[in-house]
């Protein structure tokens, strides 16, 4: 019997795709026109071309060419219910025109939804979990007048200079035209180990650590319970801010990763579904008291003593009515989450069977929703997970096709 090469597998299956996509591939042919690389986030590109989406409905979608999938990407992770959840989109349907640019009574209404989800202090919506990041780092410096933020390798807190280090091209630049300053202002600490990563915080010098408690864009890795622990004592006794990213993890858990590993951050940071899913502008900073009162406006009404954040779209009252929607489901439907834990063993045993017929060397991680699988060249301990280790051992021919 003839063996099937990794070549003539990939040489199938992009025939069979080109075959069923034909509309996609002439519009992406005209979106390189317009769009560099043809698409809206360079993310979204994978090869031959990507099939353009036309509608989505629960946990399915269909392309332009009438091709129907299951959505395992479904809204970069923004989604637990799927598209167009009823429980948010039907109230919505009573007005569907949000206004910008004045303070309202749906941001109050979010505001107190929002901050009793991650049992937190204070709250300020933002556009965007890139955003939420980018103030996180400016409270924590104007807190602690220190500069260094700390960030995991292998990390994605969005695309801000002063946390686009380390994330997939280890060693070097993530991207072109990044602001050098910031990035010097960067230090970067190893997942899951204890040791060095403590000594580190230890030093005193960083204004804040940021860490995701399920590192999401790395593959669904999760921390390790007593490190996580370790460092936000370690941040507390060194004076430095403990900054919880939970723009994916926030509303897979009930009452995110925070009340999963019994966390108590100074801030938190989310996105996505802070906003219900489904529309723009989904982004938030929680803190402490003390921490969020920097942006207080009537308390320190000079520019000089206070943080500035803030824009147009933050608040709009279509976000904060689909956040506030989803957050309500959520807490009348807690059930939900046990469901989502059984289903997320489900699909990694699924994951684990196919793997192995197709006889390859392969870790499947997560934690309850967020799964991820690596093929990899070389072996693995599968506890404490490094997001280094990983990236060198991956199978980068074999992950490509995969995907
Ligand atoms: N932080 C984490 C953990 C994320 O996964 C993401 C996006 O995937 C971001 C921040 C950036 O959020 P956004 O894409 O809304 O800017």
């Amino acid at each position: 019997m003839k063996q099937i090469t990794l070549k003539d597998l990939w040489e199938d299956l992009s025939s069979v795709y080109r075959s069923k996509t034909r509309r996609s591939e002439e519009l992406f042919l005209k979106a390189r026109s317009y769009l560099p690389g043809g698409v809206s986030y360079s993310l979204r590109y994978f090869e031959p071309y990507p099939f353009f989406v036309e509608k989505v409905k629960g946990a399915k979608i269909w392309d332009i060419d009438g091709n129907e999938y299951v959505d395992f990407w479904m809204i970069h992770g923004a989604s637990l219910l799927g598209h167009e959840h009823p429980a948010i989109v039907e109230p919505l349907r009573e007005k569907l025109t949000a206004h910008f640019g004045w303070t309202n009574p749906w941001e109050v209404k979010w505001a107190e939804a929002v901050t009793d989800w991650f049992k937190m202090d204070m709250v300020r919506p933002t556009n965007s979990g890139t955003e939420a990041n980018m103030y996180a780092t400016r409270l924590a410096r104007a807190f602690t007048s220190r500069k260094k933020i700390g960030k995991f390798i292998g990390g994605w807190h969005g695309s801000y200079d002063g946390l686009h280090k380390g994330v997939s091209n280890l060693g070097q630049t993530e991207s072109l035209g990044l602001d050098n300053t910031l990035q010097e202002s960067i230090v970067l600490l190893k997942y899951n180990d204890k040791e060095e990563t403590i000594e580190r915080v230890l030093q005193g010098d960083l204004a804040g650590v940021v860490v995701e408690a399920v590192m999401g864009g790395a593959g669904a890795l999760p921390a390790d319970r007593e490190f996580l622990h370790l460092l936000q004592d370690a941040c507390k006794r060194s004076g430095t801010l403990f900054i919880l990213d939970e723009v994916i993890t926030g509303f897979r858990f009930y009452g995110g990763a925070k009340t999963y590993y019994d966390l108590d951050p100074d801030i938190l940071v989310t996105g996505k579904a802070v906003g219900g899913s489904y529309f723009p502008g989904a982004g938030a900073i929680l803190g402490k008291r003390e921490v969020m009162e920097l942006f207080d406006q009537v308390k320190h009404p000079e520019p000089e003593g206070r943080v500035f954040h803030g824009g147009t779209y933050t608040g709009n009252t279509l976000t904060m009515r689909a956040g506030y929607y989803l957050i309500s489901y959520l807490k009348e439907n807690r059930g939900l989450f046990d469901e989502l834990f059984e289903k997320g063993k489900y699909l990694k045993e699924l994951l684990r069977k196919a793997f192995e017929k197709f006889g390859k060397r392969v870790a499947i991680t997560g934690l309850g929703s967020m799964i991820g699988f690596h093929l990899l060249r070389e072996e693995l301990e599968l506890n404490n997970l490094r997001p280094e280790e990983i990236i060198t051992k991956r199978d980068n021919e074999v992950m490509k096709i995969v995907h």
